[in-house]
């Protein structure tokens, strides 16, 4: 079987308060180089990012058409946004509770144009900096039952932003910022979550050489497992 055809299960077993009620899940889409992570809930399926080079539609339409869709994006770059075009047509009930922050092309405007903004409030914790010097220091973070989503965010921004989470320290999921390149992930964001248990990188190494061997061996010094969704196929850690 190819390995893009595998699909990954992780399981995660922490005192989560909620955890009897519904059983939570992650999943990070393998899209090529790009980033689809989507959370689902009793509420629905809270999507991070829609975008990358392959589509997941079935296996997305399989989970969530029947549920409520919830978009947060972080940041403009096409590899965040590039599916939301298709979102109209493949999910029913969609709505968008933060669009990408910053200014966009006309082109990428349109691709939100004709969904409606959410009317629920945000139920995560979510970090943005409106001064943020490029694309990815403007990225939207976001910390949501132990996982931690930081976008194409920097490491000049992370020194801001891991000031902004309460609860920050009990971080078990890392999705490696900006697929794990080397201009983000630094130690002192790796310092403060220490109880890490797997970080995952959305990309495909051919592209940008993502993940970065200095993040690799970063994460090898703390015995953080490192998974690719290029290796593993979709990724689903049950919370
Ligand atoms: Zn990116």
């Amino acid at each position: 079987m190819a390995a893009r055809s595998c699909v990954f299960v992780f399981v995660i077993l922490w005192a989560w308060p909620l955890a009897k009620e519904f059983s939570h899940q992650l999943i990070v889409w393998n899209v090529g180089q790009g980033q689809w992570v989507t959370l689902v809930d009793n509420r629905g399926c809270w999507h991070f990012d829609t975008g990358g080079e392959r589509p997941p539609w079935k296996e997305v339409m399989r989970l969530c058409r029947a549920r409520r869709n919830f978009l947060t994006y972080s940041h403009w770059d096409w590899d965040h946004i590039s599916f939301t075009g298709g979102l109209k047509n493949f999910l029913p009930q969609v709505c968008v509770l933060h669009p990408p922050v910053g200014r966009a092309s006309p082109r990428k405007m349109r691709l939100l144009r004709g969904l409606r903004a959410c009317a629920e409030r945000e139920v995560f914790t979510s970090w943005s900096d409106p001064h943020g010097r490029n694309a990815n220091g403007l990225s939207r973070v976001v910390w949501w039952r132990g996982v931690l989503i930081p976008g194409d965010s920097t490491r000049v921004e992370e020194k801001f932003w891991v000031h902004a989470f309460k609860q920050l320290r009990e971080t078990r999921i890392l999705i490696l910022g900006h697929h794990g390149s080397q201009t983000s992930t630094s130690n002192a964001l790796l310092d403060r979550i220490p109880y890490t248990l797997a970080a995952v990188a959305s990309a495909r190494f051919r592209r940008y050489r993502h993940p970065h061997k200095r993040v690799e061996r970063d994460l090898q010094l703390r015995e953080i497992p490192l998974l690719r969704t290029e290796e593993w196929g979709h990724l689903i850690f049950d919370l």
